[in-house]
């Protein structure tokens, strides 16, 4: 079965920060929203972003990965002042679909991360960039802009929370003892396929045997924390799997804090 994707006759040379939104095709889409229940999701996830927020004080939150919209819409339930940008006009489709079907009218703006400033206004408290996003940049230049557009939009005290996949662990374990990630139970098995210093290509096997991929850049958890640093974020810190604390080898993903102030 084709899945539509396009990633040419050499997948892994396919290393390029705008070809997210053509990873993203609409049957993939679907198919990751029915099996991803956002129930069994929010369980997962519990109160820990709702919370890391209220405790800051946070109203106003633009969430620049807005994808289907799972969190933009847990924001808005919690009483937040929301706006969702994401760069993909086919996921802000299906994120206003979903916001309303459970009640929320979701404030969309289509807006690359590279050019945030130039097509959503405002400054916000917070800016949420998770479920492991950050990682379809490929080159240091556009991860440092992207960080820099975000510093820019936060309010002086501002916050940016920005999750990440533990990548050290598939680098350093290496391509040959790989470790299936499972999404929420059993739904969807995620491997990866491919790795190395500059991709790891990331295959998603459903339940009716359809395959995709999608092709990101494995973050190394202290370089993350290294960027933030370098645009200017005060204060980095790190949780592991929703935890407050972690051993370095067991979380799947890192949740990075950063600070203005
Ligand atoms: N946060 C959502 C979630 O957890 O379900 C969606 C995560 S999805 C893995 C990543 C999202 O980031 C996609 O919707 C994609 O379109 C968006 N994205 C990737 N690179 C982007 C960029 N450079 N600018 C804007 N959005 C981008």
């Amino acid at each position: 079965m084709h899945s539509g994707q396009e990633f040419g006759d050499n997948p892994e040379e396919v290393r390029e920060t705008g070809h997210y939104a053509s990873e993203y095709v609409p049957s993939f889409v679907e198919k990751w929203d029915s099996l991803i229940d956002w129930e069994k999701r929010t369980e997962s996830e519990g109160n820990f972003f709702i919370d890391l927020l209220r405790k800051r004080g946070v109203k106003s939150v633009l969430d620049v990965a807005t994808g289907t919209g799972f969190h933009s819409v847990r924001l808005a339930a919690a009483g937040f002042d929301a706006v969702s940008a994401d760069g993909s006009a086919d996921m802000l489709a299906k994120a206003f679909e979903n916001g309303r079907d459970h009640g929320y009218l979701l404030r969309v703006v289509q807006a690359d991360w590279r050019w945030l400033n130039r097509d959503v206004h405002g400054e916000y408290d917070a800016i949420v960039c998770l479920g492991n996003s950050f990682t379809h940049i490929f080159s240091e230049r556009d991860r440092r802009k992207a960080l820099a557009e975000f510093y820019a939009m936060l309010k002086h005290d501002g916050v940016l929370v920005l999750d990440q996949r533990n990548y050290d662990a598939i680098l350093d374990r290496g391509y040959n003892t790989q470790h299936t990630f499972y999404y929420c139970g059993e739904d969807v098995a995620v491997e990866p396929e491919y790795i190395d210093d500059g991709l790891c290509r990331m295959r998603y096997h459903f339940p009716d045997d359809s395959v995709y991929h999608l092709n990101m850049f494995p973050l190394r958890k202290d370089y993350t924390r290294q960027l933030m640093t370098q645009v200017g974020f005060q204060r980095v810190d790190t949780y592991g799997d929703f935890q407050h604390t972690y051993r370095d080898e067991q979380p799947d993903f890192f949740i990075h804090v950063a600070e203005k102030e």
